[in-house]
């Protein structure tokens, strides 16, 4: 191993291209335990053997501990790795050894691609792991490259992860704002909350990259808690400085959503503030309604007896179902970025009188309307002729910080309302 990675380094110096394969036994502690150790002895000096006879002059390998083994060759191009590493691992599966038993022994491999960024033999063979860690999820003799793109979003989940609970304590997560505008009167109608991250060193984290991650941790209950008192601390101060206050979304999790107290925690927590639950819109997901329909309804009409408002949020994103509209009790339904979209760019007839229809309906259900994605003035005139009451959109403004809602959508209009 020594001597590996010392030859590695003066080849790095000598940026003389090639790659390194990390190669692994599927399962080698079963191996052991199935064989023997004597036969696993064997089979380790049979895949030694196998990748001498394989390796040209200036190729050369070693092993690190148990089955790990790291392997560099001058071949550069992705094609041929991959062909080369395939028929050395099919020779090590075919080994006569185990050969009588049913046992089909599977290899897997991560390979670098060496660049003239690889500063030493270290790194290399760390990203040669990453890579050996990827492909370990196929079932087939695997090879998988190193990316950096992988890499980086790999090196994202972790900083995430590690770091969201200090992030929650350091107030971190920001309350940022999107107006949605009453297309009647061409005023403030509301706003949605949207969380942003942003890090002590200054860099923003959209949602996107943490959100989906948070809702398969479970942390993603704790901040929308968080977003929603946010929201009800700067509703009081707003209030407190004279101003009317427009409604304000925040966005649920699924998870949240059936949590045993949820009800009492929301109620608890705008009686804090003094505010009226009217102010706040819950904006739900679809999928919500696939699992349980009686429960959620359940859940909805505490809420509204509460004075909660319920919103559903992407509508037409994915398996909508006018049933939604029929079996749910909401107060507000949100037209996806995606009607819009093909309303407006294919100008075809049949997805147009979806959405009318769809505006109408609502229209006699009792059920206000918000358009998402408005980001043009034809966009704009579109969702009116449509019938719908707000539009939401970079037309309007992108999510901004509180502050700068207040400044540009609060006070400078509302205080003579109030
Ligand atoms: P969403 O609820 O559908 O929010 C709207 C997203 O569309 C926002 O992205 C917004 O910035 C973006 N958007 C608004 N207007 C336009 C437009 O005219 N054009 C385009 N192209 N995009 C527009 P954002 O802020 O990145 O949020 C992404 C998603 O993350 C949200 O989608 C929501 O599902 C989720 N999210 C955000 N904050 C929270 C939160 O506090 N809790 C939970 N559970 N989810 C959140
Ligand atoms: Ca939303
Ligand atoms: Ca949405």
């Amino acid at each position: 191993m020594a001597y590996f990675s010392m030859k590695l380094n003066n080849l790095l110096q000598e940026q003389s291209g090639g790659c390194v394969a990390a190669l692994n036994i599927r399962q080698f502690k079963f191996i052991n335990e199935i064989f023997g150790k004597e036969q696993a002895d064997q089979l380790l000096c049979y895949i030694k053997r196998t990748l001498e006879s394989h390796l040209g002059e200036e190729e050369f390998f070693c092993r690190d501990s148990a089955d790990m083994f790291y392997l560099y060759m001058t071949t550069a191009s992705k094609n041929l790795i991959q062909l080369r590493l395939e028929t050395i691992m099919n020779e090590i599966s075919g080994a006569s050894i185990y050969s009588s038993s049913n046992y089909r022994l599977l290899m897997y491999c991560g390979v670098v691609i060496l660049e003239n960024d690889h500063s030493t033999a270290d790194t290399v063979m760390t990203h040669s792991l990453f890579a050996l860690e990827a492909s370990k999820g196929s079932y087939q003799n695997n090879v998988w490259f190193y990316n950096t793109q992988v890499h980086i979003q790999e090196e994202l989940e972790n900083y995430i992860e590690t770091h969201m609970h200090q992030a929650l304590r350091d107030k971190e997560f920001r309350l940022y704002l999107q107006p949605k505008i009453n297309l009647k009167t061409g005023l403030l109608g509301g706003a949605e909350a949207l969380v942003r991250w942003i890090t002590l060193e200054g860099k923003t984290i959209y949602p996107d990259q943490f959100i989906p991650l948070f809702e398969q941790n479970g942390f993603c209950s704790k901040l929308d808690l968080y977003m929603a008192e946010q929201v009800c601390i700067y509703l009081r101060q707003w209030m407190d400085q004279g101003y009317a206050p427009v409604p304000i979304s925040v966005n649920q999790s699924k998870l949240l959503f059936y949590e045993k107290d949820y009800v009492e925690t929301l109620s608890k927590m705008v009686d804090k503030y003094q505010i009226p639950a009217s102010l706040i819109t819950l904006e739900i997901l679809e999928g919500l309604a696939m699992e349980n329909v009686e429960e959620l309804n359940q859940k909805i009409e505490l809420l509204q007896a509460k004075g909660f408002r319920i919103s559903m949020d992407d509508f037409g994103s994915g398996y909508s179902s006018l049933n939604i509209l029929g079996n749910l009790s909401i107060d507000e339904l949100k037209l996806d970025r995606g009607f819009l979209q093909k309303v407006s760019a294919a100008e075809r007839h049949r997805p147009k009188v979806i959405m009318e229809q769809i505006v109408q309906l609502t229209k006699k259900l009792g059920i206000s309307t918000v358009a998402e994605g408005v980001e043009t003035k034809e966009d704009e005139q579109l969702i009116k002729n449509l019938g719908c009451d707000f539009g939401q959109g970079y037309y309007y403004s992108k999510p901004i910080s509180a502050g700068d809602f207040f400044s540009t959508f609060v006070s400078c209009h509302s205080k003579e309302i109030l």
